[in-house]
């Protein structure tokens, strides 16, 4: 309120001002990246990031399967052709496996993409020590996708500085918000310079407006960063009660036949969301648990739909790990996000926690009866 309350009183009520240049100052010394550019969603940034990086129409792009659509949208803004690659099973983000693939096929066919767009899924890093040297064997550059993993790190540095261009989103649902907004990082001056001319409607430097380029109206409300930078102040303390929520769940749910999403022991993650799979062979599937929670009033949701199985991508190639399944695919099917929000007391957690375990006692019961019968 009070960063909101000097863009009033100083009258910055506009995308420019104290609060958007702070902003980026405070997003750079906290990450370590050398260059900010505050826009109005993390979308624009990656998109942003395309287009500086050559992306245009037919060229390919590789991305994670296993995100939310808006880390690939923007490859279709530019006309250009998405392929998308399987996660591994340890972090749940893109496999090295099926990127070597990828790179092979599209070697052969002549078709290397202009960019790899790599996810930090669920406030967790990538595993870019196997993945960048993939990259760079094929002089790729990587468009890090941390709109979920602000703050999280691998090996001690921050995810969204792993790419030549990263994104964070300050979405409303994400680990902290500017009601809707996004930054992109580099430590390329020039993209960020780049990116800046686009993201303010590509306005030559002369008197009049002239224009040699199509524009974007894409930076952050001076309002909104003023939100970001009130926000950054208690980042820590909301990864600390996601990481308690994370801990209350795995205790809580130890007995079942259910696993947390794996924690990985290169990085911290920010625990942006709580995510549980249940076990193949357990006595309930996905639905039945989401169902069971929402009788009582609580959502939960299945892990992304991976976008290779999207109707808007049908036609889009994909690369797995395994020979036979996707582990992208598996997740989906076994995979529940679990109210995770920092907001929640510890009766809130409790009772979630035992909803599951009464649903799951009863399910025992009746094969046990069944068995009987
Ligand atoms: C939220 C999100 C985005 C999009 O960010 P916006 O700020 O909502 O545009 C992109 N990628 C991932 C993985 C996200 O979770």
């Amino acid at each position: 309120m009070k960063y909101v309350q000097e863009a009033f009183d100083t009258n910055w009520i506009a995308p420019v001002g104290l609060n958007v240049n702070e902003f980026e100052k405070e997003i750079c010394n906290f990450t370590k990246a050398k260059q900010a550019l505050a826009l109005s969603t993390g979308t624009a940034g990656i998109h942003l990031a395309l287009k500086y990086l050559g992306v245009k129409k037919d060229d390919y792009v590789f991305c994670s399967s296993l995100t939310f659509s808006a880390s690939c949208y923007p490859i279709l803004y530019e006309g250009a052709v998405p392929v998308f690659i399987d996660s591994e099973p340890n972090t749940w983000n893109m496999s090295p496996v099926a990127l070597e693939k990828a790179f092979e096929w599209a070697h052969r066919e002549n078709k290397i993409p202009k960019a790899v767009i790599i996810v930090d899924l669920y406030g967790q890093s990538a595993d870019w020590d196997a993945l960048i040297p993939i990259c760079r064997r094929y002089n790729v550059p990587i468009v890090e996708d941390a709109a979920e993993g602000l703050g999280a790190t691998y090996k001690g540095k921050h995810c969204g500085t792993f790419g030549e261009i990263g994104i964070f989103s300050f979405n409303g649902n994400k680990i902290i918000t500017t009601s809707g907004g996004g930054i992109a990082v580099s430590n390329d001056e020039k993209a960020i310079k780049k990116m800046f001319f686009w993201s303010t409607q590509s306005r030559e430097q002369v008197r009049h407006y002239e224009h040699k380029e199509v524009g974007y109206n894409y930076r952050m409300s001076n309002i909104s960063a003023g939100i970001g930078r009130g926000q950054l102040e208690i980042l820590a303390d909301r990864i600390a009660k996601k990481k308690y929520i994370f801990s209350c769940y795995e205790k809580g749910l130890k007995d079942l036949p259910v696993k947390m999403l794996p924690v990985s022991s290169d990085g911290q993650s920010n625990y942006w969301l709580s995510v549980m799979t249940i076990d193949e062979e357990s006595l309930l599937d996905r639905d039945e648990i989401i169902d069971a929670l929402e009788e009582e009033n609580i959502e939960s949701r299945p892990v992304w739909k991976p976008m290779h199985l999207q109707p808007l991508f049908s036609s889009s190639l994909f690369f797995s790990s395994w020979e036979r399944k996707s582990v992208a695919e598996d997740l989906f099917v076994r995979g529940v996000c679990l109210p995770s929000d920092s907001k929640m007391t510890d009766e809130d957690i409790k009772r979630t926690i035992s909803i599951m375990k009464r649903k799951f006692e009863e399910a025992y019961e009746i094969e046990q009866k069944q068995s009987l019968a």
